[in-house]
């Protein structure tokens, strides 16, 4: 059986005890196991890194960023072998698998912009003879801990800035689909970096722990469910780490009167159930304003949703493939039964759906839920798969309420005609990315990502400037020469420029 193994200094590098199982989501099959490291294989990576780290901090900008730039094209030279790859793991299609890899290249592509996103500010004359400048420094050796939904995508968001900026990195990405992160590594040495530079260390909370327990490691970037980031982040902050934990999400479509509603119904199609709704910026609960709304947007759904395909991910005609492991079918399918007892009205069941000659794979047909109440446990949690749920508002200020009091704050799109709806809605929900007719608002490379509330710990983002400020620390120079001006009185107050 092919064996996954962690990858130190350039090379795949055995260790650890234990070992996960990877499964092949389509069949329901083990198709390889992984190697869960432990608090030695951890402190290997941390050594390799402060070895190759200072070297690498050393070369010039541009140096690192031609690395950025021939990364960037091997990606692109191994897209296709990378997202059958991914698929093969994760279970998402083929299609939305080079979309995952494409997102992942964006940032790639960012960091090529190193020289210049690294610069500091310069003052000539702050004082008598004394100029001030500011420089970005690297941090050192930085970590990330990755979920399973976006295997290539996420990191790529926090290595491509990371390593850019003069860092070494520790990837530890999740155990569940362990094959893409390991090919990313692989990869980059080919386009020239330094062995060491960048290590993936497999595991599950032994790892997570060690790294989050390590002197030398200086900053830990996390992405996954809130309950974990909430933790990851308190115990990392304790250590005196700069932490940014993303977490969980129920992102909320708003439809008002005046939308497009055959562009809104395809757009919450795409968002609801693409990638069988495992992303964080997908959209699984539709709030339409007044009744005529929501009866034309539900007729409209169940019209829709009946045409779509569920299929293994090497299928080009199927939507959306199966979740990612049996425990996850089985989760969603609580929820869906949770919803019904709440007393929300299954519209459509997803249930008990077998993909013939895959009748093991973990697939799940549509699920659509109507009348949901903000108080319903099936409302406030994460699903995480095909389900799209309907809480109906009788106005724009109700709608606007519900995303705004939910626990997490992720993603939010409304769908109007009305600038001066948007303009509100964009103003005052309480929610980090904001789509107005556009379903899945994950911001280009050159902003950032993240979201508010309960989806988001720490302060900077991920990718675009605030990735550059997480994975830099500035210093601030005040500098005066001799022959800059008289020689200074002795002085005993507090030095001030005026
Ligand atoms: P997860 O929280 O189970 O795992 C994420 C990472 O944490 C993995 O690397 C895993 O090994 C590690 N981990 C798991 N349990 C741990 C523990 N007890 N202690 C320490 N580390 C632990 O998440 P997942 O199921 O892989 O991914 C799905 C979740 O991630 C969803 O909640 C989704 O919304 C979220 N997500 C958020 C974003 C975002 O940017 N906000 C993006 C993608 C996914």
């Amino acid at each position: 059986m092919r064996s996954i193994t962690h990858f130190i200094g350039g090379e795949t590098s055995p260790g650890g005890h234990r070992k996960g199982q990877i499964f092949a989501p389509t069949i329901g099959e083990v198709q390889a196991e992984v190697q869960l490291g432990d608090t030695s294989v951890l402190a290997r990576a941390v050594d390799s890194a402060k070895a190759a780290q200072p070297a690498w901090a050393a070369m010039n900008p541009q140096r690192r960023a031609r690395v950025m730039f021939n990364y960037k094209a091997l990606l692109e030279k191994h897209m296709d072998e990378l997202a059958e790859l991914l698929a093969s793991e994760h279970g998402k299609v083929v299609a939305d698998a080079r979309g995952d890899i494409q997102r992942g290249l964006d940032v790639v592509e960012f960091a090529c912009g190193v020289p210049h996103l690294m610069k500091g500010e310069y003052t000539e004359g702050a004082g008598p003879g004394i100029d001030v400048y500011s420089l970005r420094q690297p941090l050192g050796v930085c970590a990330g801990i990755t979920p399973f939904n976006f295997p290539a995508m996420i990191p790529l968001w926090m290595l491509a800035p990371a390593i850019a900026c003069g860092n070494a990195f520790i990837l530890k990405p999740s155990e569940r689909d362990p094959s893409v992160p390991v090919r990313l590594a692989e990869l980059l040495i080919e386009a020239g970096l330094p062995a060491g530079v960048l290590n993936v260390v497999h595991g599950d909370k032994e790892v997570v722990d060690a790294i989050l327990d390590h002197p030398d490691i200086k900053a830990v970037s996390f992405v996954g469910s809130s309950d974990i980031a909430q933790y990851v982040y308190g115990r990392g902050a304790a250590a005196g780490k700069r932490m940014q934990c993303m977490g969980g999400a129920k992102n909320h479509g708003i439809v008002m009167p005046d939308a497009d509603m055959d562009q809104a119904v395809a757009d919450i199609l795409g968002a609801a159930y693409g990638s069988a709704g495992e992303r964080c910026m997908a959209l699984p609960v539709v709030v339409p304003v007044g009744d005529a709304t929501a009866e034309a947007l539900r007729d409209k759904l169940v019209t829709e949703i009946e045409k779509l395909r569920v299929g293994v991910s090497t299928d080009p005609e199927a939507h959306y493939g199966p979740v990612v492991s049996a425990q996850h079918k089985a989760r969603i399918e609580d929820y869906i039964r949770m919803a019904a007892e709440e007393g929300s009205e299954i519209v459509i069941d997803g249930r008990g759906f077998a993909l013939q000659g895959y009748e093991d794979g973990y697939f799940l047909a549509p699920t659509l839920i109507d009348h949901v109440k903000p108080d319903m446990k099936s409302y406030q949690d994460e699903i995480f798969g095909p389900v799209l749920q309907i809480l109906r508002a009788a106005t724009f200020d109700e709608a606007l309420s519900y995303p705004t009091r939910h626990q997490y704050g992720n993603g939010v799109a409304l769908f109007t005609r009305n600038g001066d709806f948007a303009r509100e809605f964009a103003q005052k929900v309480e929610v980090g990315m904001v789509g107005i007719n556009v379903p899945i608002p994950v911001p280009v490379s050159y902003y950032s990502f993240g979201g508010w509330k309960r989806s988001g710990f720490g302060d900077l983002n991920q990718y675009g400037m605030d990735g550059i400020r997480f994975y830099t620390r500035t210093k601030t120079v005040t500098q005066r020469w001799p022959s800059g001006g008289a020689v200074l009185d002795q002085s005993f107050v507090i030095p001030t420029m005026r």
